[in-house]
């Protein structure tokens, strides 16, 4: 494993205070999936300023920088996915104290983005070549109804020319290197309603729904050895006022695995529960909002050697163990189509999706390191 060079280390010993005025910078531009424009806007005119040649926003509003790609199919993708899984269209909060900084989407991604940016300012100071074709990506739609929108677009215009893709998109005791399918849905149920004195007895949506719900719980997740299944109702909205026999709710349910037999189990067992309530006769519509693949047919040796050099990359520049977990991430893809994809961590916090995220400053120089290393290892320096 290639170290990083001296003059590499001292530019990242200095470009801590750098690093933390982009995060705040970053952090102060909204981004929900689909809705990535100004941070992508920013990032392509951050990469342009530093003289990156040839990076551009594609239709997926992905910013692409593409070293060395023509023509090659060794190509290496890095990337961090710009959105946040909150819908604010005005900036989020951020603060900081001694130890943390504050901010919803801070963990994640913005700090691994970040972490790649000033790696790749590094590479474009010093004008580094990579011994293959890289690509690096600020990438959209990671989240939740993003549904890997980013992801799939990079590897549609590059088919059949990515030898492996890493992200960045985790806390450094981690990587991920199995990927978790999953199935989200929107489900509306709708009755007659009425007036909650008049039309008393009338079916009431709420409660058809609440229904429902209830057996989603009552499911016996499939106990495969060394596999993990889960599901869960997000969201629940619906019924018109306190005096009103609910007409219509809706609800937002997911079910999840790193097997693809038991998430086709999951998709059965709701298809029947969805075909008992409306056999009590409610009209029941069922969206689907989004499908992440499980993982294809990849060399799995080719995974061994990219996970075992994270980890130790990993656990080098944190003095921790570092562990390999499954999870839902933009490796999905990838791997649904074998390639070889890995998820990297880069930093320490607390809070992810929730609007408590915080970001322990002391971890964010260190897991820079670690970014730099990976991507490094692939440059002449
Ligand atoms: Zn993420």
């Amino acid at each position: 494993m290639k170290e990083l060079s001296a003059r590499a280390l001292s530019y990242l010993e200095g470009c801590t205070e750098e690093t933390f005025q982009l995060l705040e910078t970053l952090c102060g531009i909204p981004a929900p999936s689909h809705h990535e424009e100004k941070r992508a806007e920013f990032c392509l005119n951050w990469f342009k300023e530093r003289g990156a040649e040839g990076v551009y926003i594609d239709e997926a509003l992905n910013v692409v920088y593409p070293v060395n790609c023509d023509g090659r199919d060794d190509i290496i993708v890095f990337m961090a996915h710009t959105d946040t899984v909150f819908p604010d269209m005005e900036p989020l909060p951020y603060r900081k104290d001694e130890e943390y900084i504050y901010c919803p989407g801070v963990c994640d991604d913005t700090v691994c983005l970040v972490q790649i940016m000033m790696t790749v300012q590094y590479i474009l100071k010093h004008n580094l070549k990579p011994n293959c074709g890289i690509l690096f990506v600020a990438n959209s739609c990671e989240e939740g109804l993003g549904n890997l929108k980013g992801v799939r677009q990079i590897m549609k215009d590059y088919a059949g020319r990515v030898s492996a893709l890493y992200t960045v998109d985790s806390g450094y005791s981690h990587i991920f290197n199995r990927c978790v399918g999953s199935h989200r849905y929107r489900v509306t149920l709708e009755t007659e309603g009425g007036h909650s004195y008049g039309a008393f007895g009338n079916k009431n949506a709420i409660h058809y729904m609440s229904d429902m719900i209830c057996r989603l719980y009552e499911q016996e997740v499939p106990k495969k050895e060394g596999t993990k299944t889960t599901y869960n109702v997000g969201i629940i909205e619906g019924g018109t006022s306190v005096n009103t026999i609910a007409q219509k709710v809706s609800a937002m349910y997911e079910y999840r695995s790193d097997d693809e037999e038991s998430l086709a189990f999951m998709q059965k067992s709701f298809e029947a529960i969805v075909e008992a309530t409306r056999a009590k006769g409610v009209t029941l519509t069922v969206e689907l909002l989004g499908e992440r693949p499980c993982s294809g047919k990849v060399d799995q040796k080719v995974i061994d050697e990219m996970s075992e050099k994270c980890m130790a990359i990993q656990s080098k520049h944190t003095g921790l163990p570092c562990y390999a977990a499954s999870a839902s991430t933009d490796c999905n893809i990838p791997l649904s189509l074998g390639v070889p994809a890995v998820c990297l961590g880069s930093y320490e916090g607390a809070g992810v999706h929730t609007r408590e995220e915080k970001l322990k400053i002391s971890s964010v120089p260190i897991g820079t390191k670690i970014v730099a290393e990976l991507i490094l290892g692939y440059f002449e320096d």
